[in-house]
């Protein structure tokens, strides 16, 4: 018997939960559970991380979480369990398979275009570290972090994955053109990663046109690996394409703790009425017992699940509207009923995953992931966001009062477009501009000389935030102006 944690969640969490655990016992599954507190109540319980530290503590020894959705608290200035659970453990690569299901009828399975895409979405860094501030009461920042480290763990994850699934392609979704620092490092790690597999096609395609061609022709896709935010939005695109949000499973694996739970939400419209479909969270509970080796007790219920779909079974959200819908329950035991059936459609089974140890390792310290480099850094410079709203020569007038003899004002932009020295009459101003000084000459700066410029400017202005211009060797570590 292997053990793990289970969070049956808020809304319709516990009844998907319990349908999905009573096929699990169904197929006798060696499996024990045990249930922890985690969710919305426990927020309410006063517990700011949303589960109690005995959950943490049983999570952390169990090293396996099955969870169903939890509703975040709005406007109490809490976070998101479910991000928190994800970023605390470091389960940083979130799968999500979306494969064509047959019983559930969508554009593609009628054209006969088959799916079987499967995303990987970096699960900690990006926008997710919610790190925001209002700069001015006009201007608010979200901080996006990529890193090399925590981009490598989940694109090597991502290659290991496709080449143990037999994938022919991995592709990197990314929007480096634009953002050409942070997608830019995801696509470098990206393509220094896929020398290491030269058997599978590794290319690269920008996001919005990846949105496009997936629609247009989502079998032309295998495995695609993004950045957090973006991946969150195409793997929506994606349960679109195979049936909605309740067809999709996800699994988020770290090294040593990881999290199977349904893609979609809570749906409070529909919870406490035992109408939901509990397909995604299933889906995520095979891919766990797939996980853990289980690969009998897999089989049993997805050849079970494939083929009461193949039958035309459905609740209410799916399938046939002239046919009856069960409810939650009915649906589990249906599924239940055909256990030993073989559907028409053989799955593919997965045994795409990391392999799971059942020792879960112990850490005395937070792991330290760096990578390093030799190459010699320095500071050359310094954005200094300032709050104003006076005409950018006026403002420049007052810069180049501080420069002294360290510094030069190269220039001035307002939400990244170039406004001094030159730019345009045309361009809207909001009452935060970024004045970028370097030194003279690029000789290097230090620290102090840079408090220096902020004590002086500080005579004259609320300064938002700044930010070191680096530069690593030759290469600039910092984006240009608009128009720079
Ligand atoms: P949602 O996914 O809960 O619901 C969107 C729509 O899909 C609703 O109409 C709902 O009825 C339907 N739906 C979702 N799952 C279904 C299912 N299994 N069967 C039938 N219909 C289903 O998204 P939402 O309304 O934006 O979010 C509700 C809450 O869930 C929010 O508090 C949000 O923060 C939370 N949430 C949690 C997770 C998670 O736990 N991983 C993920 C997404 C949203």
């Amino acid at each position: 018997m292997i053990k793990i944690a289970v969070a049956k969640g808020d809304g319709i969490g516990p009844e998907i939960m319990d349908a999905t655990l009573k096929i699990f016992n169904a197929a006798k599954v060696p499996l024990a559970y045990e249930v922890v507190e985690m969710g919305k109540w426990v927020f309410d319980k006063g517990y700011n991380n949303g589960m109690t530290p005995e959950a943490q503590k049983t999570i952390e020894n169990l090293g396996i979480l099955f969870k169903g959705p939890m509703e975040t608290p709005k406007g109490k200035g809490v976070k998101s369990v479910n991000v928190t659970a994800r970023k605390t453990w470091n389960t940083y690569a979130n799968k999500r398979t979306f494969q064509t299901l047959h019983g559930v009828d969508t554009v593609f399975s009628k054209a006969d275009i088959p799916i079987d895409i499967t995303i990987v979405r970096e699960n900690i860094e990006d926008t997710y570290g919610g790190i925001e501030h209002m700069l001015t009461h006009d201007v608010a920042l979200s901080r996006r972090f990529i890193t090399r480290p925590g981009s490598t763990q989940v694109i090597r994850y991502a290659f290991e994955m496709a080449k143990k699934k037999g994938a022919k392609r991995i592709t990197c979704g990314h929007k480096a053109n634009i953002m050409k620092i942070t997608d830019g490092l995801f696509l470098e790690v990206f393509y220094e990663i896929a020398k290491e597999y030269p058997e599978l096609k590794a290319d690269d395609v920008i996001v919005d046109d990846l949105c496009m061609k997936l629609v247009i022709r989502p079998d032309l896709f295998d495995v695609v690996v993004l950045t957090n935010l973006q991946g969150d939005i195409v793997s929506d695109l994606c349960a679109g394409l195979v049936g909605g949000l309740g067809f999709a499973p996800s699994a988020n694996i770290g090294d040593h703790i990881s999290i199977f739970e349904a893609v979609h939400g809570t749906a409070p419209d529909i919870a406490g009425k035992n109408i939901a479909n509990p397909t995604a969270l299933l889906l995520s509970g095979i891919g766990m017992l797939q996980h853990l080796g289980l690969m009998e007790s897999s089989t049993l219920i997805e050849n079970a699940l494939l083929y009461t779909l193949e039958s035309g079974v459905h609740t209410g959200d799916f399938g046939d509207k002239n046919t009856n819908s069960l409810n939650t329950t009915a649906f589990a035991d249906a599924i239940i009923a055909n256990f030993g059936k073989q559907p028409k459609h053989n799955p593919k089974p997965s045994l795409d995953d990391i392999p799971y140890s059942c020792t879960v390792l112990h850490l005395d310290k937070n792991p330290m992931l760096e990578t390093t480099e030799n190459i010699a850094e320095k500071i050359v410079g310094v954005d200094m966001f300032i709050e104003s709203n006076v005409q950018p020569d006026e403002l420049a007038k007052k810069c180049l009062r501080h420069a002294g003899v360290k510094f030069q004002l190269i220039n001035i932009s307002n939400r990244g477009t170039q406004v001094w020295p030159t730019g345009s009459r045309y361009t809207n101003l909001v009452n935060q501009y970024n004045a970028r000084f370097e030194s003279v000459d690029g000789e290097p700066l230090n620290q102090q000389d840079i408090i220096g410029l902020y004590v002086s400017l500080s005579g004259d202005f609320k300064i938002c935030s700044l930010e070191l211009l680096n530069s690593w060797g030759d290469k600039r570590s910092y984006s240009l102006a608009q128009g720079q």
